[in-house]
């Protein structure tokens, strides 16, 4: 685990960001309502941080990664990245301002253009940008653990690692302050997926970076995040330092996630929060606390109070009502 979150000016301010989507029905494509995807979500990372942000599949996580990133375009709120507000830029601002912010995406090889050689794609960024392209794409593949030779290669001819290792070199072309890693080690072996946490942490300490790391399972970001978002159909539930969320979960979904998490000691594994139930559909969020159908903890206040995100102390927020007293 990483260590103290230190105040620093901030590199980036999320406040309030919302992504709906419209929902039609029947023939007319009637109005019925919105798909809450992000729905009010506020963080910010300090130059050279990890933010971890973690949930299970359709939370709504990534959606997050991509409004800040403009790849999508939020409902409302406001991304602020050095204090420009980016989601107010025009295309020629934000083009500038992308060199800045990149994203490192969990499939590797689709992310890849297979047509291109491994030079060809570490160029491209590259040449949008007006850099120069000779001697720099034998460094980047050095940076990342990789021999130069293999800029001649297609993307084919590499393994999952390997692949992930040239996302990472594209990521790093054009020198950025924050990079979006979005679950970049889900898809690979366990064995390999610390080498790229490993890198990921080595180029932030050469680089200065700071990440916002999206995973689904908390013991993949335990050891590169200095602090942890927890999410649950689109809100945050949770947000403390790493070390206090994996020492003290106070939100019973972080709870559950961390039991999830595999333990090899038998008396441990007793005690253990298991999820029931599968997430339900942001179509019908539940009343009240959105959690409280599978909450192991639920009273019947949970199912009218919407719980917020409050400060039980400086730096851990929870949105629960029995940690609000
Ligand atoms: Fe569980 Fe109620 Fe807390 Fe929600 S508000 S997490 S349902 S105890």
């Amino acid at each position: 685990m990483r260590g103290e979150h230190t105040i620093d000016p901030m590199l980036l301010q999320v406040q309030n960001l919302k992504k709906y989507y419209p929902i039609s029905q029947g023939l007319w494509g009637r109005d019925a309502g919105h798909v809450k995807a992000v729905d009010d979500v506020s963080f910010d990372i300090s130059p050279g941080e990890t933010l971890g942000l973690v949930g299970e599949s359709g939370c709504g996580k990534t959606t997050t990664g991509r409004a800040i990133l403009r790849l999508i375009d939020a409902t409302s709120g406001t991304v602020r990245f050095k204090n420009t507000d980016i989601l107010s830029l025009g295309k020629k601002q934000l083009r500038t301002l992308r060199r800045h912010m990149q994203i490192i995406f969990q499939d590797p090889y689709g992310s890849l253009n297979p047509r291109l050689t491994i030079g060809g794609i570490l160029s491209e960024p590259l040449k949008i940008h007006g850099d120069k392209t000779k001697d720099r794409v034998a460094d980047l593949l050095n940076t990342v653990g990789l021999s130069p030779d293999v800029a001649r290669r297609y993307p084919h001819e590499f393994s999952g690692g390997q692949r992930q290792r040239i996302g990472i070199a594209r990521a790093l072309a054009v020198k950025p302050q924050f990079i979006i890693a979005d679950e970049p080690v889900s898809a690979l072996d366990v064995s390999i997926q610390a080498q790229i946490v490993n890198l990921l942490q080595d180029l932030q300490a050469q680089f200065g970076l700071a990440y916002l790391f999206i995973a689904h399972d908390l013991s993949v970001i335990k050891h590169i995040s200095n602090r942890v978002a927890v999410m649950y159909l689109g809100k945050i539930v949770e947000l403390a330092e790493s070390q206090e969320l994996y020492d003290n979960p106070q939100h019973p979904y972080t709870r559950a996630l961390l039991s999830s998490i595999p333990i090899p000691d038998p008396r441990v594994r007793g005690s253990r929060t298991i999820l029931t139930g599968d997430v339900p559909s942001p179509v019908n969020v539940p009343s009240g606390c959105a959690f409280h159908p599978r909450c192991p903890e639920a009273t019947p206040d949970c199912a009218h109070r919407k719980p917020e995100l409050l400060d039980i102390e400086p730096g851990h927020s929870v949105a629960c009502i029995l940690r609000h007293n």
